[in-house]
């Protein structure tokens, strides 16, 4: 296929999509132009929002909560469910966006729309669930318990690379917690944000539901700013960069609203002597070099024990040496483009970083396919053989660089991984049942998310998904992570006829 005739059937496909999600092209139209990292052609152009819209965006969100909150939570979970069967209907279409906009094979954006299909189911399970506590008190007739309240106004900033699960991981909860939300997804996102936003306008027309309850913000980092500003908003969830966080995180303590920060990662894995290497090499080619390096959980620094380190390091720059690299829509390509020429010159910048901090490139990093798609950005993931953890390997440079190292000693080696500031993602590879319970204590890896023979990306929605230190410390998907998007109210019933105080205090 010429390159001319791709660009023609990408914006084909993309208008296509957004036709059947049931988005009017007429309205999406604006100068606001997407482009594609497949080719660098815009594709269609989106409105951008005012400073006034987004007021107007937020006082809608804000007055629909109150009948919002007040309904029952199950029937809230109805309109989740609703939005979970057209998301399932239209999972194709939204995979095309998600392709289109971010450069996903389509297997990667099927998968990302399957994550959004279940946390709605999880979510509507979690309408009959919002479970509170009751606990014995101190005084004799008095009840003590613990309800959960919905919150407010939810504010969802996301990131380029998850451009549409990670908004649903936040909106499936925070609706049937019986919140609002407004969504201000990624620049470079926009068209799969309108898809979604129109179905889930269909979901809520269907269910009667208040139709100010979500809320699309098309804007950019400033009129993302007003979001965060603004004392309407009780919780900020904000998927991003570390330096993004940095910015967010005070100006809503400085109100005194909450943070979800869901921020950047720099995940590690450590290979065992006793590893099954073929299950290993699997692991670590995966997430270090799918979604072309451009996950949180990405798989950015392996250390492996000497005694394994020629042979494993050999079969991963083997493996990386055959991975096609192109157009995602292509049969058999793995690793699509990176999503824009800045991504490009980071990966660039840190590669001869690293040379200059004694690293070798073992693999990959040159740019591929520039004759032609002269405005996209391939490039085959790198690996580099680093001689020590120096100051570039602590940084997260969002596209695929695996730095290597070995190691003799496993205490040494989690020390190592912990080293750095982010702490997302993690894993070990070990058949070895006290090297994995070691690397799964308190004493062992520092992560949000640590896995054994798994590498560190491609988590499952049931479990708290999140990270420490600069990664943010916030929570989303599973387990209790809905309780971020609810208020807790201690209640204390006194049916005794008596006003006995607490700790035996005497007074009146
Ligand atoms: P980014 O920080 O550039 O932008 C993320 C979002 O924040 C965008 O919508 C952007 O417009 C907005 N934004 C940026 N500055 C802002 C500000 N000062 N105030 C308000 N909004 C602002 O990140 P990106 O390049 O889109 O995504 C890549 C980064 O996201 C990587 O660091 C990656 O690790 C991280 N990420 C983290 C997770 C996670 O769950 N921990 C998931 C996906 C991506």
């Amino acid at each position: 296929m010429t390159d001319t005739a791709t660009r023609t059937a990408l914006v084909d496909d993309v208008r296509t999509a957004l036709e059947a999600c049931g988005v009017d092209l007429s309205v999406v139209g604006g100068d606001a132009r997407v482009s594609s990292p497949i080719t660098g052609e815009p594709l269609v152009g989106a409105r951008l929002d005012t400073v006034a819209d987004i007021d107007a965006a937020i006082g809608r969100a804000a007055e629909a909560f109150p009948a919002w909150r007040d309904t029952p939570a199950p029937l809230r979970g109805q309109l989740v469910k609703r939005w979970g069967e057209l998301l399932t209907e239209h999972k194709v279409h939204l995979a095309t966006l998600v392709t289109a906009e971010v450069g996903k094979t389509p297997s990667e954006a099927l998968g990302e729309v399957q994550e959004m299909i279940d946390i709605a189911d999880l979510a509507v399970g979690q309408s009959r669930q919002l479970f509170g506590k009751t606990m014995p008190s101190e005084r004799p007739g008095h009840r003590l318990q613990e309800v959960w309240h919905p919150l407010g106004v939810v504010g969802v900033i996301s990131a380029f690379n998850f451009p549409v699960a990670v908004y649903a991981w936040n909106t499936a909860l925070a609706l049937v917690c019986g919140d609002t939300v407004v969504w201000k997804p990624a620049d470079v996102t926009r068209l799969s944000a309108i898809a979604v936003d129109a179905l889930l306008a269909r979901a809520v027309a269907e269910s009667g539901a208040p139709k100010g309850i979500h809320q699309l913000l098309l804007t950019d980092a400033d009129g993302s700013r007003k979001l965060v500003e603004d004392p309407r908003v009780a919780l900020v969830s904000a998927t991003g960069s570390v330096r993004m966080g940095r910015e967010v995180g005070p100006v809503v303590a400085a109100r005194f609203g909450r943070t979800l920060l869901e921020l950047g990662g720099n995940n590690g894995a450590i290979v065992a002597p006793s590893a099954d290497l073929d299950l290993a090499l699997r692991g670590v080619v995966f997430a270090a070099a799918g979604t072309a390096g451009q996950r949180c959980t990405t798989l950015r620094r392996l250390f492996v024990h000497s005694s394994v380190a020629d042979q494993l390091t050999k079969r991963v720059v083997a493996a990386y040496e055959s991975l096609q690299v192109g157009d995602p829509r292509e049969e058999g390509v793995l690793v699509g483009p990176l999503v824009n020429q800045r991504s490009y010159e980071a990966q660039q910048a840190a590669l001869s970083a690293a040379q200059e901090q004694g690293g070798t490139v073992l693999a990959g990093g040159d740019r591929e396919l520039a004759d032609v798609h002269p405005d996209a950005y391939y490039v085959r993931p790198a690996i580099v053989s680093m001689p020590e953890q120096t100051a570039i390997v602590h940084e997260e440079t969002f596209a695929p660089i695996l730095y290597v190292m070995t190691y003799d000693d496993l205490d040494e080696a989690i020390a190592l991984h912990n080293a750095v500031p982010q702490g997302l993602s993690s894993a070990i590879f070990t058949s070895d049942q006290g090297e994995a319970e070691r690397f799964l204590s308190s004493a062992g890896s520092d992560c949000g998310i640590a896995n054994v023979n798994i590498g560190t990306s491609g988590a499952e929605i049931g479990g708290a998904f999140g990270g420490e230190k600069e990664t943010g410390g916030g929570r989303e998907s599973g387990s209790d992570a809905w309780k971020a998007y609810m208020r807790p109210s201690t209640q204390t019933v006194n049916y005794s006829g008596q006003l006995p105080l607490a700790q035996g205090v005497t007074f009146i």
